[in-house]
């Protein structure tokens, strides 16, 4: 017997002989396409320039605007192409409106390459072109990013239609097969769920699956009477669980239950692939009916990589493309052993894949009519043929739709066509060997294929040569897509309710204090639960732990970095221990939705980490200058007793980076947290406890502003005040804390972090699915209670409808809701005096502007404020200058950048700014001439990562600290010099070390 590799061999061989029959380039399609695909081959930079503009193309409509683009995008590459880009350039300038019509052609034609038809009619010419060459179809509707219910029902709408109107002109078509055609129905339409529900939040399978079954199930029920076979098709990672549990819901319905028309994809680049398979064909098993798998290898490598690494999550595809290609082996091997309950679909390009597949499925004794290979519309033309003629059934799937909604579908293909790892590219471009293509990919992996370079860890941070922010790794985020991390949340939520109501005591000197006045932290989704209560210091208190606090100065300031450092780091060991627990208080305490929660855990980890780290970096005296004969080492001091006032909007991070920046820096502390949040306080006091901080080092004094805040900002044994809040609070602190008091030793230093009024810009060009998501995430996202929050979105003029019409879908599709339920996006805003704060704003905001959305669905019971805005808003109105800090957005409407840049300075204040466009001048003039500490492109402007985006603004937003940057800790610090002449009788050491040890005193 022939072994399974020379069988392979043998198949692969014999279709690339039948694909060499018919000579075809990559790309069906030759001319402008071809031409460019082989540029982006040749050249990364052109291909990252040309993919950008094709994206960007569809949605200009000014044929000056194209030219413009272009030129923005081409003329300043330096590479072997630029003459000709520049010639094509300025031939495009003198003539544009034959220029832009001109590309705008060529870019449709390019799409056209892989989009079947723009519409189900268009559609229905190549599907019957196909037929007669025996290929059978799925057709998909284009249009993946949904912003809105509204636009969730369209899209639902539409495949209802699409199916009709397949079934209709198909009618008499017969299979190409005439054997096993009961198991392949002419019609066959592959669904995107993400295009079905517009809330899908990974941490919620239930609520996503309660709406999006309702969605579907006219769709299937349709699709059965009609006898059309419907795919779901799989997207990201973050819905693959959401997805499988949705079919496995659906189709073990009674009404569905006996009908073996349904599919879904696996995707083998998934390393969790084949247990989902096999979950998947014992749940087959259990219901009796058979159903489809397509394999794939999947779509969305690089952006799975990317997002992964930019959470910190285990990346959850394969690294190296052998090991997705054995996978898929793998997994064809456990569809076909399967084959009495499942039918396979083999979704690839690749020779030697689909040469496995024939050759496995020969070995088992599965004859080739039970299962089919697919392929996508506009690739491998020649390989599709050649299974034809071979006898194998085969399906293309084909893309319905118009450029604008297809265009990440577009890219998609281009990458895949021009990737170096590719099957297609090294085929039909490189002109790889057949036995190099046929090659056994198990042969082809790279020893310990999971190691992911943790070279980052291991650098001390002391290298100078590498950004700061750059040697440090940050604490992942948890990943709420995992089953297991939903359950542990739950968890956690039942437990921290279980002891709602404790008391807590300040905790002075390592004493725990208690005393008789107590303030209630309250629930504000449910004030009527009371989370903690908490003593609150009077005047006694603070001078006790003004006075511990400086009695334990001198031991700690003496004490080496690195022992600060550590404790630091135990801490954050300490809460990554607890961190559901954390997490759940903060969702009870401050109403966080669970990731806002958990992404303030995993700041408050990354601020002990970086300030160790770069504690680390700046600790040791360093020398000036390399003279002969002197030494001068520059290094810090602690400043004294630091005052922590901190915020309740970010109740355990900004709390842990102020006083863990202090600490590490050999500052005693005393801690000041937000009534709101004293309970998130006391519990950041027990961690550095069981971390080991030693006693008076750090204070616990909670307390409330007007009794003990005046008098520890004026006192004269504090040195430095760190505080995050409001604006009328910072300017205070600040003139206070100027003024010298009797027996002051130091001046007093002020670290201010204050408010903003937050803008961003939506360019005429902008990508609006990113666009309205971002915005509504950044104006909405923790009920707009971060002091980044968007609350003045400017839209230019050009835009301004279609911006509107899908941002107030959007705003109306969003889950209001108590935050114990996972899922939620807005939950209630802090307090009472918060809750009236806000609504008076909006009262405001009807008489000065026009109201154009307020959200309906909102709790009863709790602080909940329907997320609310405004239009018809100008610049000078109250609602755009003054801090609201709650779900309230005004919408402005600027006629040209201009404009928009001068109303987003138009402000006070100058924290975050964010700006959507797609031109990279613009962009570029945005980067430069934006006012504010934080300003983001193209993305949302909330959610600064520590070492990443260090954060904090000037103007009336603060004092120009960044915290999680390079300069924090430097403010905590006073710097000192000491020179030595180190001559001695005209001799001296020929070399002084870069660094050296800690001054200390004898001990
Ligand atoms: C009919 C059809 C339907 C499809 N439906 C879906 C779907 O619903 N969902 C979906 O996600 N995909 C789907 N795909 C798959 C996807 O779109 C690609 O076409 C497919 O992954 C390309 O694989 P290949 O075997 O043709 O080519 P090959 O060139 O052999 O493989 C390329 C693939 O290998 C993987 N890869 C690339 N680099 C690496 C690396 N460094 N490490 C590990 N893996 C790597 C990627 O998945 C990449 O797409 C479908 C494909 C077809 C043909």
């Amino acid at each position: 017997m022939r072994s399974l590799q020379t069988e392979i061999e043998q198949r692969g061989a014999r279709i690339f002989e039948l694909v060499d029959r018919h000579p075809e380039p990559l790309f069906s399609k030759a001319g402008f396409y071809q031409r460019l695909m082989a540029l982006s081959m040749r050249d990364e930079r052109f291909k990252v320039q040309m993919f950008r503009f094709v994206d960007v193309l569809p949605s200009l409509r000014r044929s000056g605007d194209i030219v413009q683009h272009l030129d923005e995008y081409f003329t300043d590459m330096r590479n072997g192409l630029a003459p000709l880009v520049r010639t094509g350039v300025r031939a495009a300038k003198i003539v544009p409106w034959i220029s832009g019509r001109l590309l705008r052609w060529n870019v449709s034609g390019m799409a056209r390459q892989f989009i079947a038809g723009k519409n189900p009619d268009d559609v229905m010419k190549t599907l019957r072109k196909r037929h007669e060459q025996k290929i059978g179809f799925t057709v998909d509707l284009l249009g993946e990013a949904v912003v809105s219910e509204k636009e969730t029902d369209e899209y639902a709408a539409r495949c209802l239609e699409l199916l009709e109107h397949l079934a209709r002109e198909t009618d008499g078509w017969s299979d190409q097969l005439d054997d096993s055609a009961e198991l392949f129905p002419v019609v066959n339409l592959s669904v995107k769920i993400s295009a079905l529900y517009s809330q899908t939040n990974p941490a919620d399978p239930a609520d996503a699956i309660a709406h999006l079954a309702p969605k579907l199930r006219p769709i299937l029920r349709r699709a059965k009477e009609l006898g059309v076979f419907i795919n779901f098709d799989m997207e990201s990672f973050s819905h693959k669980n959401i997805t499988l549990d949705l079919f496995k819901t659906l189709f073990a319905e009674p009404e569905f239950r006996d009908w073996p028309h349904a599919g879904i994809v696996i995707q083998a680049y998934l390393r969790d692939a084949e247990k989902d398979l096999v979950d998947l064909i014992d749940w087959g098993r259990a219901r009796r009916t058979r159903f489809t798998v397509r394999l794939v290898k999947g779509a969305y490598w690089d952006y799975e990589k990317i997002k992964s690494t930019q959470n910190g999550w285990s990346i959850p595809v394969y690294l190296q493309k052998p090991e997705s290609d054995v996978n898929f082996e793998a997994l064809s091997r456990v569809l076909l052993e399967n084959e009495s309950i499942v039918t396979a679909a083999f979704g690839s390009h690749n020779v030697r894949s689909i040469a496995h597949a024939q050759a496995l499925a020969d070995e088992l004794g599965i004859d080739r009519t039970r299962f089919e290979f697919q392929l996508l519309y506009g690739m491998a033309g020649p390989v599709k043929r050649a299974l034809v003629e071979m006898g194998y059934r085969v399906r293309e799937y084909c893309p319905v739709g118009e450029l604008l909604p297809g265009m990440s579908y577009l890219v998609r293909r281009l990458l895949e066509n021009t990737s170096n790892e590719g099957f297609l590219r090294a085929k039909f471009s490189d002109n790889v060997s057949e036995k190099i293509l046929l090659r056994d990919p198990n042969g082809l992996v790279r020893g310990n294929p999971d190691s992911v370079s943790k070279d980052r860890h291991l650098l001390d941070g002391a290298s100078l040569d590498v950004p700061p922010g750059d040697v440090y790794e940050n604490a992942p985020l948890v990943n709420f897509a995992y089953q297991q991390s939903q359950e542990e949340m739950r968890a956690a939520l039942r437990q921290v309710r279980a002891r709602l109501g404790k008391k807590y005591p300040l905790v002075i000197g390592g004493e725990r204090v208690w005393i008789d006045r107590t303030t209630a932290s309250l629930n504000p989704s449910a004030p009527d639960e009371i989370v903690g209560d908490v003593a609150a210091a009077g005047i006694p208190e603070a001078e006790r732990a003004v006075k511990t606090a400086r009695d334990a100065f001198a031991k700690w300031s003496w004490t080496p970095f690195e022992e600060r450092a550590r404790l630091l780091e135990r801490a954050a060991a300490i809460m990554e221990r607890r961190r559901y627990e954390l997490s759940a208080l903060e969702v009870f305490e401050v109403g966080k939705p669970w990731a806002e929660a958990d992404s303030d855990i995993r700041e408050a980890m990354d601020f002990c980490l970086f300030y160790a780290q770069q504690m680390r970096r700046i600790g040791r005296p360093r020398l000036t200058q390399h003279v002969p004969g002197e030494e001068s080492y520059y290094h810090y001091w602690p400043r004294g007793v630091a005052l922590v006032i901190a915020p309740w909007n970010f109740p355990i991070a900004i709390l842990c980076g102020m006083a863990s920046a202090a600490l590490v820096t050999g500052n005693t502390v005393i801690m000041k947290p937000a009534e709101q949040s004293a309970v998130c306080g006391a519990m950041l006091m027990e961690i550095f406890e069981e971390a080991g901080v030693p006693p008076g080092v750090l204070n616990f004094l909670p307390g409330h502003g007007s009794v003990i805040g005046a008098h520890l900002v004026d006192h004269k044994d504090v040195d430095l005040i760190a505080f995050t809040g409001s604006r009328e609070v910072g300017l205070k602190i600040w003139e206070s804390a100027g003024i010298t008091r009797p027996g002051q030793r130091e001046l007093k230093r002020v670290v201010c972090e204050m408010g903003g009024k937050n803008a961003v810009i939506i360019d005429s060009d902008a990508d609006l699915d990113e666009a309205i998501v971002d915005s509504i995430y950044s104006a909405f996202g923790y009920q707009g209670q971060k002091c980044s929050a968007l609350s003045r979105l400017i839209v230019l003029e050009e835009n301004y409808d279609r911006v509107l019409e899908r941002l107030l879908s959007a705003a109306a599709s969003l889950r209001v809701g108590n935050p114990e339920e996972p899922g939620m996006t807005v939950g209630p805003v802090i307090d009472k005096t918060a809750y009236e704060r806000i609504l008076n704003y909006i009262e405001i905001g009807k008489s000065e502007a026009t109201l154009a959305f307020q959200h309906q669905n909102v709790p009863a019971k709790g602080y909940f404020i329907p997320p609310t805005i405004f239009v018809d808003v100008k610049p000078n109105m109250r609602i755009v200058r003054e801090e609201i800090f709650g779900p309230v957005l005004s919408v402005l409407k600027a006629r040209d950048l201009d404009e928009a840049v001068k109303i987003a300075n138009g402000t006070d204040y100058a924290l975050t700014a964010g700006f959507f466009s797609r031109s990279p001048a613009n962009i570029e003039r945005a980067k430069a001439e934006i006012e504010a500490g934080n300003v983001y492109i193209n993305r949302s402007c909330t959610g600064a990562v520590v070492g990443r985006h260090p954060f904090g603004g000037f103007k009336m937003s603060g004092g120009g600290t960044k915290a999680g940057g390079e300069d924090y800790l430097l403010q905590f610090l006073l710097p000192r010099v000491v020179t030595e002449n180190i001559t001695r009788h005209g001799f001296a050491p020929e070399e002084t070390p870069l660094y050296r040890d800690e001054f200390r005193v004898r001990g």
